[in-house]
């Protein structure tokens, strides 16, 4: 990829240039672009030839101690990222120059020694040194232009999470160790370091891992951590495949493959009704507790809205594993090379109707998936430029209709007289175009 050009066969149609000039418009996609499991990315220095960092994401299964001392540890987190923030926007008010993670770092050490924060000594030093380089991070974005400015984490709409050491983490095929978690250094209560995954044997033991991060999403707690692996050594054989991905269908391939919408399938349907009743109870409760102009939050509604979460996680579940099946297969074939539309995902989300179909498919998702699976097995990811007009072309002669509707289902060409289906149309001039590029290469 551009940024960190390790896979010689990226290709970003328009060159350096295109590149930039997207970035900025459509932030979902190259937000994806920019994450291929991001650690690639932010590790630069480890990316090597034949050297590739796979991300793996596992559910913690803690005990209620342990569960309490991750909350400490994420919120001991939060407090060091606020405070390196202010300490650099304090610093930046004095006029002095931008100070580095290490200075700050040093800084951090003396406010530990006051007797205000000696609570500090209980938890683990790599996760406030991380949380400490994560501001700095946050400003070097800023300054790049590449993100606003860093602001402070809250307690209340922050997801609550934290490094853990690479250097120290263990992992067997059903637990793994985090340092630190215990609260005494005695042998027999080490115990406490240990957590239970919620799959067994899926992370690699004794290998080499990085920056493994643990994180709550409202309902429990994640372990992600990358893992270096060597690329895939054999160059896929097969004919290249083009996808047009879409809201009525998920995508349409050009060797005639329709891999349909989940969102109609009857369990999605059903859970979306319960969702639906669930909010509106929420709702309900709300309006009834309320006193004098406020809302109060009672145990029921803290029960009902947990419910909701949880619903709404399986929901996002279904979907992505759907995702995951469908590259799965498609990478599967081993297809040498896979076409995609640049997906403006942010500039359709703008048009209210298209919105929460796009959504509820995952479309920004979808690519970015592929994407990395493509990387992942050596198959040359292409994507065909924004205005390139692959539904209005005639897959057979190449004369494009101007005024072709998104409602029109099927192509009709007034030249050679082909109809076709509209998707699958695109699709063929999709895997032409990619073919095309391939050749000229
Ligand atoms: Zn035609």
């Amino acid at each position: 990829m551009l940024l960190y050009s390790r896979n010689k066969f990226f290709y970003m149609v328009g060159g350096i240039d295109h590149w930039k000039r997207t970035r900025k418009t459509h932030g979902q996609t190259c937000a994806g672009l920019l994450r291929p499991e991001s650690l690639a990315f932010k590790y630069g220095e480890y990316v090597k030839e034949g050297i590739m960092i796979k991300t793996l994401r596992v559910m913690l299964i803690p005990s209620n101690e342990q569960s309490t001392r991750l909350f400490q540890f994420a919120g001991t987190a939060r407090f060091a990222y606020n405070w390196a923030l202010e300490a650099e926007k304090k610093n930046h008010e004095a006029g002095n120059e931008f100070l580095s993670d290490c200075e700050l770092r040093r800084l951090f050490t003396e406010l530990k020694q006051e007797e205000k924060y000696s609570w500090l000594y209980t938890i683990s030093n790599n996760v406030t040194k991380q949380a400490i380089k994560d501001a700095v991070g946050a400003f070097a974005k800023f300054f790049n232009g590449l993100a606003k400015f860093p602001r402070y984490k809250c307690r209340r709409y922050d997801r609550p999470s934290f490094y853990v050491d690479s250097g120290k983490i263990k992992f067997t095929g059903t637990h793994v160790k985090l340092e630190g978690i215990a609260h005494s250094r005695r042998k027999n209560r080490q115990y406490a370091n240990w957590f239970r995954l919620a799959e067994h044997d899926r992370v690699p033991v004794n290998a080499k891992y990085f920056m493994p991060r643990v994180s709550f999403d409202g309902l429990n707690w994640y372990l992600t951590v990358g893992i270096e692996c060597g690329n895939k050594v054999s160059e896929p054989k097969n004919d290249g495949e083009a996808f047009d991905v879409g809201v009525k269908v998920l995508a349409v391939g050009s060797s005639g493959q329709v891999y349909g919408n989940i969102n109609n399938s009857k369990r999605v349907k059903q859970l979306k009704k319960r969702l639906r009743r669930l909010q509106r109870k929420v709702s309900r409760k709300y309006n009834k507790n309320k006193k004098g102009g406020r809302y109060r939050k009672t145990r029921n509604i803290i029960k009902s809205e947990k419910q909701l979460l949880k619903l709404s996680h399986q929901l996002t579940n279904i979907r992505t594993n759907y995702i995951h099946q469908v590259t799965t297969e498609i990478v599967k074939r081993e297809p040498s090379f896979i076409v995609l539309e640049d997906l403006n995902v942010s500039g359709m989300m703008k048009n209210k109707h298209l919105a929460r179909a796009i959504q509820e498919q995952k479309l920004a998702e979808f690519y970015r998936i592929m994407q990395y699976k493509c990387e992942w097995n050596g198959i040359k990811f292409i994507t065909a430029d924004r205005f390139y007009a692959s539904s209005k072309t005639c897959s057979r002669c190449g004369n494009v209709k101007r005024d072709l509707k998104l409602s029109d289902r099927t192509y009709h060409c007034e030249h050679c007289g082909a109809v076709i289906d509209r998707d699958f149309n695109a699709s063929v001039n999709l895997y032409n175009y990619g073919k095309k590029l391939i050749i000229n290469h």
